[in-house]
């Protein structure tokens, strides 16, 4: 069936005023100047892709590392009707027994995908417990530690991981980085205080981005503390200097200042930065005490419903969905509409492999589309061009 879709869309590279997007069978057709006559037309504000986000950990009560389909379905459904069609389901520090849990309920939910269970699943970003010891931030130190081949060998061969973090500097991360690469990962460095040197051997095995930039990773500053002087280059500057180096900022206006974000835009730009939420188990929930990760295991950490936070320690990653990012992006930088979305859409396609069928709205590409508001609200989600929200 052919549905038509009325507005201004919003393509990679510029803005389409008073054009139709046509549909059909799940898949973009075509983009019509003018819709042909006596059609029905759904009309909206803004027509988007649907958004990509590669750093997620969880919504509405429910944290991917609970380890159960129910898990997987809740926060995907919430953060479905934030924008997010696509989500990388993201592992934090715990027992092998509780990423094994999470990779199977994952897997059960994304061989049995419908629409009715929320964003897609491509696959799993394997995020913890690779961290360095000085930068596990909120997580729970106790499910932190090396690289351990058994452990990771055995994960990867399931085909479910599609994204790999690991601390740069720690002992066998090169081996990791290899093992990942070859089971088709897109390699990346967080939770890190490596050197220059250090991610300079990492990009040699692979690694090409770096998770939440300026939050859990080196600076200057920070290897000052570890080396003192002189003053060493740090993951800032590496990603700075590569132009094959990508990452990502949690927009959410409370982790990083406007200036930040208008930094990044300007010296680092729309096909090498992602819109990422970094959300936990508290978005879209009422203000209160969670834990982070593992229900039962995990780290306990505050909500005000603007972040989280741990009282005395620093923050514990966002409690918003896409919509707040793109929204908190476009008013702290001067960057254009149709940059700010290719940041939460086709940039982490391509980084993942995915903008063959999904990340911008080309013929020949899955129907997930957004409706948004003039205020770039969500105001209904499309999965294969079929309302999902
Ligand atoms: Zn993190
Ligand atoms: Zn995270």
């Amino acid at each position: 069936m052919r549905r038509y879709f009325h507005g201004t869309l919003i393509l990679p590279d510029r803005l389409l005023p008073d054009h139709t997007l046509l549909t059909e069978d799940g898949l973009i057709l075509d983009i019509l100047p003018a819709p042909p006559s006596g059609v029905d037309l759904i009309h909206g504000h803004y027509w988007s892709p649907g958004w990509i986000d590669i750093h997620v950990h969880g919504a509405a009560g429910a944290d991917y590392m609970d380890g159960s389909p129910a898990a997987v379905r809740t926060a995907n459904r919430a953060l479905l009707r934030h924008g997010a069609t696509t989500v990388f389901p993201t592992t934090t520090t715990g027992s092998t027994a509780e990423l094994a849990a999470l990779l199977d309920a994952v897997g059960q939910v994304r061989r049995h995908w419908s629409p009715a269970d929320g964003a897609r699943i491509p696959g799993i970003h394997y995020y913890g417990p690779y961290f360095a010891e000085d930068k596990v931030g909120c997580h729970s130190p106790a499910g932190r530690r090396d690289p351990l081949p058994a452990e990771y060998e055995a994960f990867l061969a399931t085909g479910l991981i599609r994204i790999a973090t690991c601390a740069a500097e720690l002992p066998g991360a090169e081996d990791f980085y290899y093992a990942a690469q070859s089971a088709g990962c897109l390699l990346t460095c967080g939770h890190s205080n490596a050197t220059w040197a250090e991610m300079a051997r990492a990009f040699s095995a692979g690694m090409r981005h770096v998770d939440h930039f300026w939050c859990a990773m080196s600076s200057v500053a920070s290897l000052r503390a570890r080396y003192g002087t002189p003053m060493q280059a740090s993951m800032e500057q590496f990603v700075l200097a590569h132009p094959d180096m990508s990452t990502e900022v949690i927009a959410d206006g409370c982790h990083l200042s406007p200036e930040l974000l208008s930094f990044a835009w300007r010296m680092i730009g729309p096909d090498r930065l992602c819109l990422v939420t970094d959300a936990n188990r508290a978005l879209d929930m009422p203000p209160g005490e969670y834990i982070f990760g593992h229900h039962l295991t995990g780290a306990p950490f505050t909500s005000d419903g603007r972040v989280g936070f741990v009282p005395g320690h620093g923050l514990a990653s966002s409690v918003q969905g896409l919509d707040h990012m793109v929204r908190t992006m476009h008013a702290a930088t001067a960057a254009p509409l149709s940059g700010i979305i290719r940041m939460a859409s086709l940039t982490p396609a391509r980084l993942t492999g995915l903008d063959g069928s999904f990340g911008s709205l080309a013929p020949g590409k899955r129907a997930d589309l957004l409706h948004l508001t003039s205020s770039l609200h969500v105001a209904a989600v499309y999965l294969d061009g079929l309302p999902a929200a």
